[in-house]
């Protein structure tokens, strides 16, 4: 498979909008600050999954009156993707979890324990790296690093 130039920015407009029923539903506000001024080498549908499950998760996590708030930017050699909420945030006993396969907190049904593992494997796939932060107040911020010049794959 080879990396599209794809507008970054514009697949998270649609997942935003494709998210927005569900988040207003749980009376969570979605918001974003999209700074890419150029479109980047990337696998579009693939990395809009990841974003699409980042965003899920952090509606699921987060209480009726939180938000959600994806950002990005370039940042050197890397394009960023952030994506924040206030919400319940992640125990220091699942914090080392979330990435394995079949990980979950959600009930039988709502949750597969899927979904970090294969955004994992996706970015993987795209040269880059995802990490977890905590914030001091409330709520996780999990951040996305592709690089802007990725080697063929
Ligand atoms: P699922 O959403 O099906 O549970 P994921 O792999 O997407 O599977 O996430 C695994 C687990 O990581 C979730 O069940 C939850 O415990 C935790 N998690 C992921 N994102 C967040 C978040 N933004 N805030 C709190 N917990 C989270
Ligand atoms: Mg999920």
């Amino acid at each position: 498979a080879q990396f599209q130039n794809a507008d970054i920015d514009e697949g998270i407009r649609q997942t935003l909008m494709i998210l927005s029923n569900n988040a207003r539903d749980k009376g969570v506000k979605l918001t974003s600050d999209l700074t890419l001024t150029r479109p980047y080498a990337c696998f579009p549908a693939k990395l809009n999954q990841v974003v699409l499950n980042l965003v899920n998760n952090a509606i699921d996590a987060t209480p009726r009156g939180g938000e959600v708030h994806v950002h990005t930017r370039v940042n050197g050699a890397w394009v960023e993707i952030s994506v924040r909420d206030n919400g319940e945030g992640i125990s220091d006993a699942n914090i080392s979890k979330i990435f394995d396969p079949f990980f979950t907190t959600k009930p039988v049904g709502k949750g597969t324990g899927l979904g970090l593992s294969i955004s994992y494997r996706i970015v993987m796939e795209h040269q880059g790296t995802i990490a977890v932060t905590r914030d001091e107040t409330a709520g996780v911020t999990f951040l996305i690093r592709i690089p802007t010049e990725p080697k063929d794959p």
